[in-house]
């Protein structure tokens, strides 16, 4: 069995962000030489998710106004926050989102559904984050 990992740095602009990872996930992809397997991605920190999803600039927005909804920023809503820190509504929009995603590979492709692409969701950004992707198969 072969398996290959690999870790990618995302540094936003801004502190929250939705980014396409596909193109990224499949160069991982073509790099471990699998062609029946498994890829893992997977968020390293728990203020930022994985999901896969619409490429559809508009959905990306409903997302950012549904999470702000769910779990608005307002830094005296949360006991969290009473650490010292202000990033409470970022764990709870990475709950909400999702830590990791899992696709199969055939023929050294990811075997998505129609419409499929794989995002990392930035709750907490403007500082280094990860991202891990983990391959094995054959
Ligand atoms: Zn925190």
């Amino acid at each position: 069995m072969k398996s290959y990992r690999k870790t990618l740095t995302f540094t936003t602009r801004r502190k929250m962000e939705l980014i396409d990872i596909t193109e990224e996930v499949e160069k991982a992809v073509e790099e471990s030489g699998v062609k029946e397997g498994l890829c893992l991605v997977n968020s390293m920190h728990i203020t930022s998710s994985v999901f896969i999803n619409d490429h559809e600039p508009g959905l990306w927005e409903d997302f950012l106004r549904w999470l702000e909804e769910l779990a608005p920023y307002d830094p005296e809503r949360y006991k969290h926050n009473l650490t010292g820190e202000d990033n409470a509504h970022a764990h709870l929009k990475r709950q909400v989102m999702g830590r990791e995603v899992v696709i199969a590979i055939t023929n050294g492709r990811l075997d998505f559904g129609p419409w499929e692409r794989v995002f990392y969701g930035e709750f907490d950004g403007q500082r280094p984050k990860r991202v891990l992707i983990k391959i094995i198969g054959e």
